[in-house]
């Protein structure tokens, strides 16, 4: 066991966007910081395999906000990552493209101006609502720092708390009539995972303008963001240790934190502990007793968003075009309710992307579906745990569930692009257990706890606990995504580097 005199200024716990971006940050402040991660592979949702000679993405498809000038490329310039990414930017005039089972197809384009006059093109009488929409997103971003770096004023939304208890879909009712306008200027809603009764607009505002604002895929896949985050993190010093799974703490005298046990014996001593883990399993590790029982059971009763299951296909030379935008297929017209979807009709959502490669720009190799898939499906299996650090087997009734659903998916594939199924290769699958075992996110997840308009400051988990030394970051503090959680990295950094400083270093790259 390490002593106490081994101890790291921060030790930060999981490797995910959030972590290793945290870390970096206070590496670059010369501070000593080391991340545990239990699983093989560093980054959580940056996490990719390989099949068939194909890289697929288990969490990242396209990032937003990375055309020049705009919040992630200057956050990632600071991090001195940008310059080792291979960015592929999607078609200026369609990086989604919508389409419905009646064989309607609508596009959504890159800047306000694109993004406005092709939906005016198919919707000639509803540029007053387009516009409108366009407006209230940028009005919205405007309230919310590190979302505009220019005009930082931090707690603006504060300040205009109603902004955080608009319904997105009241909203959309409100400027137009139209229900396939409404249909398909919220269409993306599985980047944030959509629903009526619950997502507030400002989590439609923050998502549409960051792709609206420069979409780009990851070439040969997300892990890169990892993998540079790492090198210029160990530039820095920073130490990461993989299979280290962090599973209770110890404590000083005083209540502050004064190590981590890890499930192999070891414990490391740290100052200060940010966990890059979902609040709820935070508390769980870190003594529920610690916390007081109105914020513990405030977190625990959060609701998630729902989880994924994902089809990922290789693909024979030059069987299928490379598509340089992303499809949203609806097979329902009623696309806000597709979360609680219809199991006889399932899939009722699909995203569909051909992930981008160094290989060829003009073919796939490989194409991925995400749909929407609750935990209750696969409950059966709930105490089986499988990953690369602990593989185990789920049985043969899991592989037969898997199998039936992917087909499924090839069915509704084959119907918009005749003849797919004979550029198969091999066909593989995830589903919310598999979430669940490698990050750790309650009920598979996909991008953590649920935004709700109806109790707005309910789902806003802070950056501080009562645990004096005890810092969250993630997905769960700000927003998820690969912007939100770059930016909650910030917001947790900004409780130990003066947030002034800060802001002026990133706003040097313009
Ligand atoms: C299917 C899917 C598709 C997505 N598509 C996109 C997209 O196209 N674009 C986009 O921007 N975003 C996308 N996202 C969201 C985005 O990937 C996430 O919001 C973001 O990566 C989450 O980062 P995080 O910092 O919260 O860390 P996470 O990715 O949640 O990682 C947490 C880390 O903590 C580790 N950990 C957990 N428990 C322990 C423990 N006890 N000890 C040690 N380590 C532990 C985990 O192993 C993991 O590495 C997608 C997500 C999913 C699931």
């Amino acid at each position: 066991m390490e002593t106490p005199s081994n101890t790291y200024d921060f030790i930060v716990i999981g490797s995910g966007m959030g972590g290793l971006t945290s870390a970096l940050i206070l590496a670059k402040e010369n501070h000593r910081v080391l991340v545990l991660e239990k699983n093989h592979q560093i980054g959580g949702a940056l996490q990719v395999f390989s099949r068939d000679k194909c890289v697929f993405d288990t969490g990242v498809h396209y990032v937003g906000g990375l055309d020049k000038g705009e919040n992630l490329y200057r956050l990632f310039n600071y991090l001195d990552i940008y310059k080792d990414l291979k960015l592929q930017s999607l078609d200026r005039d369609c990086f989604d493209k919508i389409r419905f089972e009646d064989g309607s197809e609508y596009k959504h384009g890159q800047g306000y101006e694109n993004f406005a006059a092709e939906l005016i093109r198919s919707f000639p009488d509803e540029a007053a609502a387009i516009h409108a929409f366009c407006d209230k997103i940028q009005e919205v971003c405007g309230m919310f720092p590190m979302y505009n770096i220019d005009d930082v004023v931090i707690g603006s939304y504060y300040e205009n708390p109603e902004i955080l208890a608009l319904g997105a879909w009241d909203y959309v009712c409100s400027i137009t009539e139209n229900e396939k306008l409404r249909n398909v200027l919220l269409a993306n809603g599985p980047l944030y995972a959509g629903e009526i009764k619950s997502t507030p607009f400002y989590v439609v505002a923050l998502i549409a303008n960051s792709y609206i604002k420069g979409s780009y895929r990851l070439v040969d896949g997300g892990s890169q963001i990892a993998k540079s985050l790492v090198k210029r993190f160990r530039e820095r010093g920073g130490e990461i240790l993989k299979h280290k799974e962090v599973i209770s703490a110890v404590y000083n005298e005083d209540g502050t934190v004064k190590g981590v046990n890890c499930s192999d014996g070891t414990t490391y001593y740290g100052k200060q502990f940010i966990s890059n883990m979902h609040p709820s399993l935070t508390i769980d590790i870190f003594d529920p007793s610690r916390f007081r029982k109105v914020y513990r059971d405030r977190i625990k009763k959060l609701e998630n968003t729902v989880s994924s299951f994902m089809v990922y296909f290789s693909l024979k030379e030059k069987a299928f075009p490379y598509f340089n935008y992303n499809f949203y297929d609806y097979y329902t017209e009623d696309i806000w309710n597709t979360v609680e979807y219809d199991q006889e009709n399932w899939p009722q959502m699909m995203y569909v992307c051909t992930p981008a490669s160094s290989k060829s720009d003009t073919h796939a190799e490989s194409l991925c579906v995400m749909c929407y898939m609750s935990m209750d499906e696969v409950k059966q299996w709930e105490n089986t745990f499988n990953t690369i650090a602990h593989p185990d087997q789920r049985g043969e009734d899991y592989t037969a569930f898997k199998r039936a659903k992917e087909e499924l998916v090839i069915q509704r594939l084959e119907k918009k692009f005749p003849g797919f199924r004979d550029g198969i290769i091999n066909v593989y699958s995830s589903t919310p257990l598999t979430y669940k075992d490698y990050i750790g996110t309650p009920e598979g997840s996909l991008y953590g706890i649920k935004k709700d308009f109806r109790y707005p400051e309910a789902t806003i988990v802070n950056t501080r606990t009562r645990i004096p030394n005890l810092y969250l970051t993630g997905q769960n503090i700000v927003f998820h995504g690969i912007l939100g959680a770059t930016i909650g990295a910030f917001v947790t950094c900004f409780n130990f580097i003066d947030y002034q400083r800060l802001i002026t270093k990133i706003k040097e790259y313009e």
